[in-house]
């Protein structure tokens, strides 16, 4: 495992913690494979029980990391059997296997990871931030904590993993995707987006609470249980739904590319390396 994510078990949690800070953990390609291999070093721990995922320094995640100094991991072997998206030449082709394996194929498998997991969300949770808080069962927040996707005024239709209809209610996933505001920790509680909010200076302490008490439940009824919940949200439409949303986002990354050059609507294309958002 890399250093972009850190696994360490305390009893029966496992911590999973973004290391990226200087970069408000954003998603290059290294960080996310990393990410994958904590969280399978987690699922093959037999010791541990439930994982808290959370960010080192003041935020969570600012989502994809697009810039070229982002780009550090292209030589990572795909973990899917997708064809090779490595050193490629940005395409429809290549972005499709792309963007399949890390930014929905991977929160796919954390989803159903057949142990409980935790986000605890501190700062920002941006863009591809909540596609990792929403792979999770549960969101502890703190008070300072944000939530938002601004990939609309990017010509997308939303992140890659395309929750925002069932974790937020579609008149609200409606808004929060037409005017890409920030939603407080406080309002993503009351709409039922996050479980509990807690002060920026408890947020560990009552993570790692929350994970004690939930470790404390037969493993195996645990697991049951999550796979009858997930079943439930998929049998409300949720992976049809994403599977659906995630083409539209290919035809926007395929129109973005025909009108600009680029699979996104950027103002300083010189920023992007890769088509990846
Ligand atoms: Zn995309």
């Amino acid at each position: 495992m890399g250093d972009t994510v850190l696994y360490e078990r305390r009893d029966e949690i496992g911590f999973i913690t973004l290391n990226r800070p200087e970069a408000a953990n954003a998603q290059n390609r290294r960080l996310t494979y990393d990410l994958d291999e904590a969280f399978t070093a987690f699922a093959r721990d037999d010791e541990a029980r439930v994982a808290v995922l959370r960010g080192a320094g003041k935020h969570f995640s600012a989502g994809h990391d697009t810039r070229p100094s982002g780009d550090d991991g292209g030589e990572r072997r795909p973990v899917t059997l997708w064809w090779d998206h490595r050193g490629k030449e940005i395409t429809g082709e290549g972005l499709l296997a792309f963007e399949e394996e890390l930014y929905l194929g991977m929160c796919r498998r954390w989803r159903e990871l057949p142990k409980p997991t935790i986000a605890a969300v501190a700062g920002a949770c941006i863009g591809g931030g909540l596609s990792l808080a929403w792979s999770c069962d549960l969101i502890l927040a703190s008070d300072d904590a944000f939530f938002a996707d601004p990939v609309v005024s990017m010509g997308c239709p939303g992140i890659e993993f395309f929750c925002h209809p069932w974790v937020l209610g579609p008149r609200l996933a409606k808004e929060f995707l037409y005017t890409g505001e920030r939603m407080p920790a406080q309002r993503a509680y009351e709409i039922g987006m996050v479980n509990r909010v807690v002060p920026r200076a408890e947020l560990d302490a009552a993570a790692t609470a929350l994970a004690t008490r939930i470790a404390e439940r037969p493993r195996y009824a645990l697991a049951l249980t999550k796979k009858a919940v997930n079943a439930c949200e998929d049998e409300m439409g949720l992976r049809s739904g994403m599977e659906t949303s995630f083409a539209l986002h290919q035809l926007s990354h395929a129109h973005n590319t025909n009108i600009s050059g680029f699979p996104v609507l950027v103002t300083d294309p010189a920023k992007l390396k890769t088509a990846s958002q």
